[in-house]
């Protein structure tokens, strides 16, 4: 097999990419390890950036999600049994985000692949990139039972956070900056109403708690957990208990149970790959970095990332200049770098650390009021949260 641009993953980065070269008329072939279902049932993100949305819609990819997905104009903070909104337009000079879940962005963008191309191959793993310094780099892949060969002008390794692209990248030319957290988040879906109508980010007694949701019927909670805990350690009455001492206010609220469909418990992690390419094989999204989600940049990082290198490569594609591609990894960088910082400051800001002692929990308490206190540092919230625009 011969193509332009040999995607390895069908998450979101690599499906929207493939959406945006097939938009140039630039080929591409994306081969995915797994299973359609197993794509699509996959629960992680779902909150949207307005530049994700843009993205979206600029593929032709929105139809549903500007049926279906919930604007929200704010956050709230909870946190010694008080409540405080900021209010993203009034902070962001008009900016919202939008509630939609990842699943479903999955499932746009591989039935509109299916029904237009390129080709999207499933249950194609890629074992390995070879001469990624050389014109011609070459993917090999097991697809139905048989080693095969994708030779191709472009590699771009979307395959998440244990893919193989990584591999590739001689050890000389890569640094990976990582940092690993104390805690997990266990998370939950449920049926269930959400009990507010924008999320909640508490700081409660026993630690962090997230309310958010998933449509007008589906809630999605999270809370902080010690690493390591296994949830048959959490039925639901407990994980229900919890939650409401967690967000509990002196007022009038009420945390609206419902039955749980789905738990997991995910470890929280910081990790940066630089560069984000190596001669012709790019890194996008959590293939190149994560975030713990409390900052709920991961899959618009991924995304922005994606439209950065789409015009990199649409560049090239009209002018045959590489002056763009050559930029590609600094042209992300600072846009991941910030979002990393964020991400951290969220989490340190909102969690409880093990063995934190009283001086910590002042400096978080003295963080939170100065963001519900101070217009200024409201804004810096919102402004990061919405997103920061691209540098392309
Ligand atoms: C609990 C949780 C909540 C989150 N909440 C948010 C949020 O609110 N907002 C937000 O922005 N982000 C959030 N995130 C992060 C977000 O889900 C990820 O950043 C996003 O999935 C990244 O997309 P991706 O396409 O880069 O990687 P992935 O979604 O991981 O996709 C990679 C794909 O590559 C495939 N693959 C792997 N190896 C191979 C191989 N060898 N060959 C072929 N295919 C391969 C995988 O099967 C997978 O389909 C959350 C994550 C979690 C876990």
């Amino acid at each position: 097999m011969r193509t332009t641009v040999g995607i390895i993953g069908g998450g979101p980065a690599g499906l929207l990419l493939a959406r945006l070269l097939h938009r140039t008329g630039i080929d591409c072939v994306v081969l995915e390890s797994r299973a359609r279902a197993y794509v699509e049932q996959r629960q992680r993100a779902g909150m949207l950036e307005q530049g994700t949305v843009d993205a979206l819609r600029e593929c032709g990819a929105a139809d549903r999600l500007d049926a279906e997905g919930l604007i929200h104009h704010g956050i709230e903070l909870r946190f010694e049994r008080e409540r405080h909104r900021i209010d993203f337009p009034v902070l962001t000079g008009g900016r919202t985000v939008t509630i939609y879940a990842q699943t479903e962005i999955v499932k746009d963008l591989i039935a509109l692949q299916l029904a237009e191309g390129p080709p999207l191959l499933f249950e194609a793993e890629a074992l390995a990139v070879e001469k990624p310094e050389s014109q011609a780099p070459v993917v090999r892949f097991v697809h139905e039972g048989r080693e095969q060969m994708l030779s191709c002008d472009y590699v771009v390794g979307c395959d998440g956070s244990h893919g193989i692209a990584q591999g590739a990248f001689p050890a000389e030319v890569s640094c990976v900056y990582a940092h690993d957290y104390p805690y997990s988040w266990l998370g939950i879906l449920a049926d269930v109403p959400p009990s507010c109508e924008e999320l909640i980010y508490a700081r409660g007694p026993g630690g962090f708690a997230l309310h958010s949701m998933r449509s007008p019927s589906v809630s999605r909670l999270y809370l902080q957990v010690p690493n390591g805990t296994d949830v048959k350690d959490w039925p639901d009455d407990r994980i229900w208990d919890e939650l409401s001492a967690r967000f509990a206010i002196d007022g009038d609220w009420r945390l609206e149970r419902g039955p749980i469909t789905s738990k997991s418990v995910t470890p929280m992690r910081s990790c940066v790959h630089e560069p984000m390419c190596h001669g012709r094989l790019f890194l996008a999204g959590d293939a190149a970095h994560i975030v713990p989600p409390t900052g709920a940049k991961g899959l618009n990082l991924a995304v922005s990332d994606v439209r950065v290198l789409a015009r990199c490569f649409a560049e090239f594609h009209r002018t045959g200049s590489t002056q763009l591609l050559d930029h590609y990894s600094e042209l992300c960088l600072e846009r991941v770098w910030q979002a990393t910082r964020f991400s951290y400051d969220m989490t340190r800001m909102l969690h409880t650390q093990p063995n934190g002692d009283v001086f910590d929990r002042r400096m978080q308490l003295a963080r939170l009021r100065r963001i519900t206190a101070s217009r200024h540092a409201a804004a810096e919230l919102a402004a990061n949260y919405t997103g920061l625009p691209l540098a392309l």
